[in-house]
Parts: structure tokens; sequence; C-alpha cells
């Protein structure tokens, strides 16, 4: 077949490279609501008909444009921000492409009317397939109005790949979120098909989270905040004891601009080493500001990644910030937020519960605290949760059922009273026996009958050949085999054999994150299924009579982080009578 070579139109040229910038509805809620941004507006208003497909359209309240930067703000490459290339590397506004406008134009039907503070009257164009057909006076105030109509009406390709409403929206809405966080001072409306999602006036950073995923966030999220030369860092974490198991609330910023990284995650993550479990995720808002010299933010609208000159750094100065409030704030878990699905009622007792008591909780309560430091609630009192009880006086203790029991005790002059999860108290007993025993003796190792051998590709079993020396430590040993496998010879006593490919597999995901801690991590993981092994073997926990339960209790309370579970779910909860009871 005769092959011909055939100049593309611009028309056609144009619509390929809007293909870049505009994927769907919520590329172009973005694109309109940075250039908002960028225009000084403090009140940003956004209406969505049938997910932004028929139509997006952003009002704001900003600088405006003049009749001749209306008519050629549609053209490729124009641009009021930037001039020449030191201007891009040191640009501050949101987008600096010049190509957002253009591009939106030529997959949709455009209407805009905007006007200066300056000027008497305002314009109102229409651009359709990047044609202009309606350029005329108007009487409007100040700012700027764009409305994009029948998104890709004119290339059905594209058009076809779009998702169900449902979806649509859902992306609509995290760009609405990534923006409106980073953005606080400025007032944002969204509405959707005539109903207001949102509607949130200009606030501080907590306020707006609070608006955003409602008033329970009042609780759920601690400050952060760490001053050094390579970073600033400020914003909130999500409570430990609050995090998912789906990936949920997870908003990090770099220059105020919303960015992924898994490694940055990492950081927050390991921050709650031993209350989080793997799967959990915490949440977080975060706010890095760095010297824009030390990152290469790659320019392209829709890409959120970010390489930094020194990430290692940036990784344990965020870890470490992480660190701090979880030891400021998290003292013993309180009920409120524990109930949901943390510490499971049974469900016979929850359906004889006729009606739900008012509960009021201290969640400020710290049974290490003296009577009179107790009152001063609103100082957030720093604890070293490694601290062990002074002297404890278990007064009573009782088993409620199978999985709960009572008990009460007097720890500096003040009688606690306390509901313990038996289950999670022994394995963390247990956990931290075996921590203290092999850390002592050094992990022991025991050689394998028959080796193991591992499933693993060729990339990741570099990456284990390359941390060799951490793992051996820990008590494994492993050789390569000459047909590439990868063989586990010796693993650390109290490790079975069918832990050790999910172990493996949890090592490689670690190495991979080039994360500090790694050897630490390793120890940890290795704790842990040792736990789970000896708390299987162990006496089942459910028949404990009461005399069994006060010394569960005492080992208990001598551990370094009694109250949290190993899976980072509370195992005891403090109950204040006197506040439940208004006494
Ligand atoms: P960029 O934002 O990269 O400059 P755009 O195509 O998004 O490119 O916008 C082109 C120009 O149109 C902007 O530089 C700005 O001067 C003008 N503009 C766009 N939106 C607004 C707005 N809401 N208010 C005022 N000016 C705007
Ligand atoms: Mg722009």
């Amino acid at each position: 077949m005769k092959k011909s070579i055939n100049i593309l139109s611009k028309e056609v040229i144009n619509q390929i490279a809007a293909g870049e910038v505009i994927q769907r509805p919520a590329s172009i809620v973005k694109e309109l609501i940075e250039n908002s941004i960028d225009a000084g507006a403090k009140k940003i208003e956004i209406i969505i008909k049938d997910a932004g497909k028929t139509l997006v359209q952003l009002i704001d309240d900003g600088i405006g444009m003049n009749n001749q930067d209306a008519t050629i703000c549609f053209q490729k490459h124009t641009t009021s921000k930037i001039k020449n290339i030191t201007d891009v590397m040191s640009i501050s506004t949101m987008g600096f492409r010049g190509e957002a406008l253009a591009s939106i134009s030529s997959i949709a039907k455009v209407e805009l009317k905007t006007k200066r503070e300056e000027d008497e009257i305002g314009t109102l164009i229409h651009i359709e397939n990047s044609i202009m057909n309606k350029n005329l006076k108007v009487a409007i105030s100040k700012g700027t109005s764009i409305a994009v109509k029948n998104l890709f009406f004119n290339v059905p390709a594209r058009k076809k790949f779009l998702k169900s409403d449902r979806i649509e929206m859902k992306h609509i809405l995290e760009v609405f979120m990534q923006l409106s966080i980073a953005n606080c001072e400025i007032e944002f409306k969204l509405n959707d098909d005539s109903k207001t999602l949102h509607h949130l006036k200009a606030t501080n950073l907590k306020q707006r989270i609070i608006q955003l995923f409602g008033s329970r966030y009042n609780q759920k999220i601690l400050p952060i905040k760490e001053e050094t030369s390579i970073v600033s860092i400020n914003g909130f974490i999500g409570n430990p004891f609050d995090a998912k198991k789906t990936r949920g609330e997870q908003f990090l910023y770099v220059n105020n601009r919303f960015i992924k990284s898994s490694y940055l995650n990492h950081a927050v993550k390991n921050s709650m080493h031993n209350i989080i479990t793997n799967d959990q995720h915490p949440s977080y808002f975060i706010f890095l500001s760095v010297d824009p010299k030390t990152i290469d933010v790659n320019i392209h609208p829709n890409k959120t990644e970010i390489k930094f000159e020194d990430e290692k750094s940036i990784y344990q100065i965020l870890k470490s910030a992480c660190k701090k409030p979880i030891g400021m704030y998290n003292i013993t878990p309180s009920l409120d937020f524990t109930t949901e699905e943390s510490f499971e009622i049974p469900i016979d007792i929850q359906k004889s519960t006729p009606k739900e008591p008012k509960i009021k909780i201290n969640s400020d309560f710290n049974p290490f605290l003296e009577k009179n430091e107790q009152l001063n609630k609103k100082t957030p009192v720093s604890l070293n949760l490694d601290s062990k009880y002074p002297e404890i006086n278990i007064i009573n203790c009782m088993n409620i059922d199978e999985n709960y029991g009572l008990f009460t005790f007097i720890a500096n002059n003040s009688i606690s009273c306390n509901l313990i999860d038996k289950k999670r108290a022994l394995e963390r007993i247990i956990y931290e026996t075996t921590l203290t025993q092999l850390s002592s003796k050094k992990f022991l190792s025991q050689n394998l009958l028959y080796p193991i051998k591992l499933d693993v590709n060729i990339s990741d079993l570099q990456i284990i050949e390359n941390y060799r020396d951490k793992i051996e430590k820990v008590g494994y040993k492993f050789r390569t085999t000459s047909d590439k496998n990868l063989e586990i010879t010796s693993t650390p006593t109290g490790i079975e054999n069918n832990d050790i490919q999910d172990l493996f597999e949890c090592f490689i995901e670690e190495l991979k994150t080039g994360n500090i801690n790694i050897e630490q991590n390793i120890i940890d993981k290795t704790i842990i299924k040792i736990t789970h092994n000896k708390y299987r073997k162990s006496k089942s926990i459910n028949s404990v009579d009461n005399k069994e339960l006060k010394s569960i209790i005492t080992k208990l309370l001598n551990c370094k982080t009694p109250f949290i579970g190993i899976n980072g779910q509370p195992c005891v909860i403090n109950i204040e009578p006197n506040i439940i009871f208004n006494n």
C-alpha cells in the first residue's frame, strides 16, 4: 500500500495537543481554578452539569481582562505569566504554559465574560473549534466567568473515553479538594446540577479541612510544624488511631502545589510505626516548602510528581515532624475514636442496648498525670509514650466475656477504670518480651532442614543482595541459586516456614523505598510474625480466670507501649466514671 504523508491541519494539531492538557472534565476544573487563583480571586464559584460533560463554568472576582487580552488569551502560547526562560524557572503561579485556554477552546464551546476594575465595560466572547464567533461589549462586574460547554463535541473518539458521571464527578471533587485545601483564604462554591455540594468560606487550614470533611476532624487531626534550612513543614496529620484501610485523605503539597510521592507517603506512615498496621493508611494535609532551585517539577500540567535534591533528608525531617504530635497528643485512646471499627462490640450486646447513652469522654485524660494537671486540659500534654507506670496497684479486675475485661488501678493517687481487650493485650506482651529477649541475646537463628525457594524476579533479587548484611543480622540466611532463585537456608527462631514468602515480599517492598529504618522495620515485621505464632500456641485467652487476667494486666502495664496493640489498635481504653456519670 502506498503511504502518503499529510500535513495535519491546525485544528487537528490543536486537538491532539489539547488531549495532553485536557483529559476529562476535572482537567478543565483544575485549569480554570488555577487561572482564577493566579488572577487574585477571593471568591471562586464552580458550576458543573452532567459531571462536567455538558458544562463546567467558573466565575471569579479576580483582576479580569481587557478586551484585547480576552481576544488573544485563547491563542496558543498566550500567557501573561512568563516572558522568557528565566521566568519559567522562578515562576510562582499555578499554570504557566499558556496552553490551557487554547486547548479548551479547541475541544469545547466556550463563553468568556470578563471585565477589569478600571474598565467601563466588559467583554463577551464566544469561541468554538478555536474559532471566535462572537466578541461583544457587555455590562458586567469585575472578574471573569468562563463557561465550557459540550466537552469533546468535535472529538467523538475522546468523548467515548469519558467515564460514568459518578467517576468523572469523583475526579472533579478530587481536584476541587486539592486546590481548595491549598487556598483556604479563598472562598469556594461548588454546584453540581443546581445542588450546592460545597460552600467554603475563606478561613484557615484547619477549618478548611473541617469544612470539607466534617466536624469530627476537629479531634482527628494533629498539627505538625518544623523549620529547617532544607525544608519547612506545616499542616496536619490524622490521628493514627483513625487510620483507615482505604487510602483516604492524603494531601501533600510542595510550594503549595499538590504532588504525589509514595516515598514521602512512606515517611508519614513510618512515623506511626507500631501504631498503625501495614495495610492502614494515615490521613494527612502536609505543606512542604523548599527552595524552588532544589526541586525538579515536571512541568507537564497533569504530572504531579516531583524530584528533590535532598530526598533522604526531607524524608527524615518529615518523619520526625509527624512523630512529634503523636507523642504529644495521643495519650490513652478514648472511646470516641475507637468504637466504630477498632474495638468491636459483640453484636448481641449492641442489640440489647436500647438507646445510646450520652457519654462525655475526657479525651485528654492521662493516667500518668496528677489530678491538678488533669484539669489543665487546654495545654497539650507532652508525654513519652515509652514511659512505664511508676508504681502499679491494680485494685480490681474481672472478665466481662471471652474478649474483654475491666480493671481499676491506682497511679499517682488517682483511680483509673479501664476496659481491656485481652487478645490485643496478650499480643502486646508477647511482642515486647520477644523484642527484649531477642535484642539482648541477639537474634537466634535456626537452620532449615530443607531450604525454601522463593519466587522473586531478578531486580528484586538484586535488592535483597544489596541489603544482605541487614537481613542476615536479624537471623535470616539466604543464597542465590545458579538458576537465579532465592533460597532461604536459615530463619530467626519462631519464624515458621509458611511465613517466609510473605515476610520476604514485605522486606522487598520495604527495601524498595530506600528508607533509612530498614533494619528496624525488618526486625519489627519479624517480631510481629513470631508474636502471632507464639500467640497461636499460647493458652486460649478466652478462658483466663480473674487471677490470670490480673497477671496479664500487670504485665501489660509494664510494657513500653501498654495501650496500643501490635496492629495499632487500642488494647486498653480508659473510661472515667466521674465524667460518664457526671458526678
Ligand atoms: P496560563 O495560565 O499558562 O498563562 P492559560 O491559557 O490558562 O495560560 O491562560 C492564558 C491567559 O489568560 C493567562 O495568562 C491570563 O492572563 C489570562 N486569564 C486566564 N484566565 C483568567 C482569569 N480567570 N482571570 C484573568 N485572566 C485570566
Ligand atoms: Mg492557566
